[in-house]
């Protein structure tokens, strides 16, 4: 059966096509993918106005890029999933009322997702099948969550979260105070290349011996970079970009997957995937590969492109959801902004 996914919950608006096969296996068909990302680069963070704009323009094309790269026809859809929250509310609504129309006109059922899940299930389309129970890391732009996934179409359990901050957020601020481009993470990333990540003892925000176990937290980490750029600037000295990089890099990997192992400890759980924006993070792949080694934790992380928004992701859940036999969803369905993670479909 092919599945089609419409991802419209941020900047980026995803389409792509799955093949779900009678063992269960999902194989990837297509992955089209619009970004209005530059259109965002100099407010320094996504518009809600200027995204829901650019995915009415680019949704219809990209359905029919998806298609083309696929040599498929919209006839040869049997179900369609699209990402139901969390999101920006008007931009999750272009997404949600495209897919309604598709599957009115084509006869199709409709399969309401949640875009958080969908970040987990992409990496099933890279390396098969999740094994269950399994841990998730998910980092993304707006969001930090350690999850217990027990079933990918239907039980996700969430053990922690971030407090204040996104990851992808503290990415984007820092980059911010060291003059590097929106979205910071890619720029973080490459400037860290040239580094020395043990240069500045950043704070690993959250891991005192008080702290919740699983929570993570970035504003003071945030600060931190802030205020140490401060005093090198009144001290009239150049910024280090690279070594400031590095070392914020560092103390953003170093939490991340220092509390992603303990808790894969704690569970006797054996295996860990890392996904959403942050997890195209070299060092935060690199030093989880270390770290599961040493503890005999399977590391999943998807590739880069998997990793980052795309409608393959949502395409992907879906198939998984189909595949459970799950109810679909009514056409009346809405997008919920705030969709908890544990509701992976509506
Ligand atoms: P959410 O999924 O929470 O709704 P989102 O969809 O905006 O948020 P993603 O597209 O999954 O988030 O990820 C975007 C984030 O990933 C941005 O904050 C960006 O800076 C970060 N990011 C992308 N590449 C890298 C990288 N190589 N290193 C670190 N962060 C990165
Ligand atoms: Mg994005
Ligand atoms: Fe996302």
């Amino acid at each position: 059966r092919i599945v089609m996914g419409i991802e419209s919950s941020c900047d980026e608006t995803g389409v792509g096509l799955v093949r779900l096969h009678d063992d269960g296996s999902v194989e990837l068909l297509a992955d089209a993918v619009a970004s209005s990302v530059d259109q965002h680069a100099r407010f320094g963070g996504v518009v809600p106005e200027v995204a829901s704009r650019a995915h009415l323009e680019a949704m219809v094309p990209t359905v029919h890029r998806a298609f083309a790269d696929a040599s498929l026809k919209l006839s040869d859809v049997d179900a369609i999933a699209v990402t139901a929250g969390p999101g920006l509310a008007g931009a999750l609504l272009v997404g949600v009322s495209a897919a309604k129309a598709y599957s009115a006109a084509l006869d199709v059922p409709l399969y309401g997702v949640n875009h958080l899940a969908g970040h987990i299930a992409v990496d099933t389309l890279q390396h098969g099948p999740l094994p269950t129970p399994c841990l998730a890391l998910l980092v993304s732009g707006g969001h930090t969550q350690l999850l217990r996934v027990d079933d990918i179409a239907s039980s996700i359990t969430e053990l922690g979260s971030t407090v204040d901050d996104a990851a992808g957020e503290a990415y984007d601020k820092v980059a911010r105070l060291i003059d590097l481009p929106y979205p910071g993470g890619p720029p973080i990333d490459k400037a860290a290349a040239d580094g020395d990540p043990a240069a500045i003892a950043f704070p690993r925000g959250m891991t005192g011996p008080r702290d919740a176990k699983f929570d993570f937290s970035f504003s003071g980490l945030k600060t931190a970079v802030a205020r140490w750029v401060e005093a090198a600037e009144r001290r009239g000295e150049p910024i280090p970009v690279a070594d400031v990089a590095a070392s914020f890099q560092e103390a953003v990997a170093d939490v991340l997957t220092a509390k992603a192992v303990r808790a894969a400890k704690e569970s006797g759980i054996g295996t860990l995937v890392i996904s959403g924006g942050v997890a195209a993070n070299s060092r935060l792949s690199a030093l989880a590969a270390q770290r599961c080694a040493d503890a005999g934790i399977e590391l999943r992380v998807p590739r880069p492109r998997l990793c980052t928004d795309n409608g393959a992701m949502i395409a992907a859940l879906g198939a998984h959801v189909v595949a459970a036999d799950r109810p679909a969803s009514s056409l009346d369905i809405s997008a919920n902004p705030a969709l908890p993670v544990g509701t992976v479909s509506v």
